[in-house]
């Protein structure tokens, strides 16, 4: 029979991997509790024209990345391509917005795109959006967040981070009007995709990868000569704070990012390790967004993080501590006769010393194959119960990875043991 595989670009989580997962996860919550955000759970389907109105009709997420089906009532609906606008949806709707939430999620997103390193059809994204400020104070904020994250993954070395100006819809919509002018002298010049892109979507063809299109739109007009007051000294301020908390940044003309949604700030915290895929956070201010839901008008700032990218930097870096990847750090084995005394002792060890990860052998085996399992499950120390222990109410620590001599010790002190050795760590 013809065994079932999953969807492509669509990947297990395995063992061996979630530990790592978890260890950024666990991180990334941390850090959004330091900074006064809370958690938000949106679904993960949600209507088909949430994304249209708000990621817009002509980007290349709509027209060609989601997952789109009519369900059993002929409705149309959509796995969430990402995270802002079902959260807009979900904050209008409870009346959220109020209360000037800061928030974060984090979860599975779905796009239909050509699988490869760092780039999958379900993927997974740790965000943030902030409502209700309009200042470049908290645009400032959040990257002095990401930056403290980086610091504390310990791959601040590894990324650099890009800031632009989208100005004001204004602003954007006569430097539209300028670029397009200037492109279509040029037309003979533009690859296909962005002579589509002239257009419905010019401002996107600044952001075309080809490298004969990067060369060409050196020369064309930039977004920031076009910029009002409002907008440019939103910048400038930006810039001064970033300044000011040593946060170092390069302003990238030509980042204009994949959602219509942004205005004013944008950001990307870039990659070299990675290759193409070298975008591991992403955001900017979309203040129009909640207007454009049917909200009152709200500013908003936000970003989003992929948790692939990030797990194959901290990998590539190879800033995963050791204790990470360990999933056991006991094994006890011992005497076939003597199960049901090992496991009241286990439990009494979990008891007194609950960060412990302790394993009990089950089944038989001799006591020669129960050590090598105590070895190969990556354990620090292998706990025995032979007859002699068992009737002196003692265990013996064996330690798997040091030169340490073993010791007998009562079951109480061998769970201060424990204890050391996991608080060393
Ligand atoms: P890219 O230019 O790489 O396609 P994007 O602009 O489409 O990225 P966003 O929509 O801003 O990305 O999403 C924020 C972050 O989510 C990205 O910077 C990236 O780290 C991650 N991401 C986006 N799409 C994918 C994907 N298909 N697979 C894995 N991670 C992704
Ligand atoms: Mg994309």
């Amino acid at each position: 029979m013809k065994k079932i595989q999953s969807i492509r670009g669509m990947n297990d989580l395995l063992p061996d991997q979630s530990p790592v997962w978890q260890y950024l996860e666990d991180t990334a919550r941390q850090l959004f509790e330091r900074y006064g955000l809370s958690e938000i759970r949106f679904p993960i389907l949600e209507p088909t024209e949430l994304f249209k109105r708000s990621i817009g009709e002509v980007t290349d997420i709509v027209e060609k990345e989601m997952y789109t089906f009519d369900d059993r009532n002929g409705d149309s609906i959509t796995l969430r391509p990402e995270g802002t606008a079902g959260c807009v949806r979900a904050c209008e709707q409870s009346g959220l917005f109020n209360q000037s939430p800061r928030l974060w999620y984090m979860g599975p997103m779905f796009r239909y795109e050509r699988p490869q390193k760092g780039r999958l059809r379900q993927f997974h994204q740790i965000g943030a959006e902030i409502f209700g400020l309009e200042g470049p104070d908290i645009d400032a904020e959040l990257l002095v967040m990401t930056d403290r994250l980086w610091k504390d993954l310990g791959i601040r070395d590894h990324v650099t981070l890009e800031i632009n100006s989208l100005g004001t819809g204004e602003d954007r919509q006569r430097y539209r009007t300028a670029l397009v002018s200037w492109l279509e002298e040029r037309r003979e010049a533009l690859d296909e995709d962005s002579q589509r892109r002239l257009i419905s979507n010019p401002l996107r063809i600044l952001d075309s990868k080809n490298p004969e299109m990067q060369k060409l739109l050196v020369e064309a007009p930039k977004l920031s000569e076009f910029l009002g007051d409002d907008a440019r000294i939103h910048f400038e301020q930006l810039r001064a704070l970033l300044d000011s908390t040593g946060i170092e940044y390069t302003v990238n003309n030509r980042l204009v990012r994949g959602l219509d949604y942004y205005g004013k700030t944008v950001f990307e915290w870039v990659t070299r390790s990675l290759g193409a895929q070298g975008t591991i956070c992403a955001g900017g201010r979309y203040d129009g967004l909640v207007e454009q839901l049917g909200g009152k008008s709200t500013p908003a700032v936000g970003f989003a993080m992929g948790v692939e990218r990030l797990v194959l930097l901290l990998d590539a870096a190879r800033v995963v501590p050791d204790s990470i990847g360990r999933q056991v750090d006991a094994y006890f084995v011992g005497d076939e006769a003597l199960r049901g005394r090992i496991l009241a002792i286990a439990e009494q060890i979990r008891g007194l010393c609950p960060e412990l990860r302790l394993l009990t052998h089950t089944g038989s085996g001799s006591f020669k194959s129960q050590l090598k399992k105590a070895d190969r499950s990556g354990a620090l120390v292998a706990l025995i119960l032979g007859e002699n222990e068992a009737a002196a109410g003692n265990v013996t620590v064996k330690y798997l990875r040091e030169e340490s001599p073993q010791t007998t010790v009562s079951v109480a002190e061998a769970a201060v043991l424990l204890q050391q050795l996991l608080s060393q760590e």
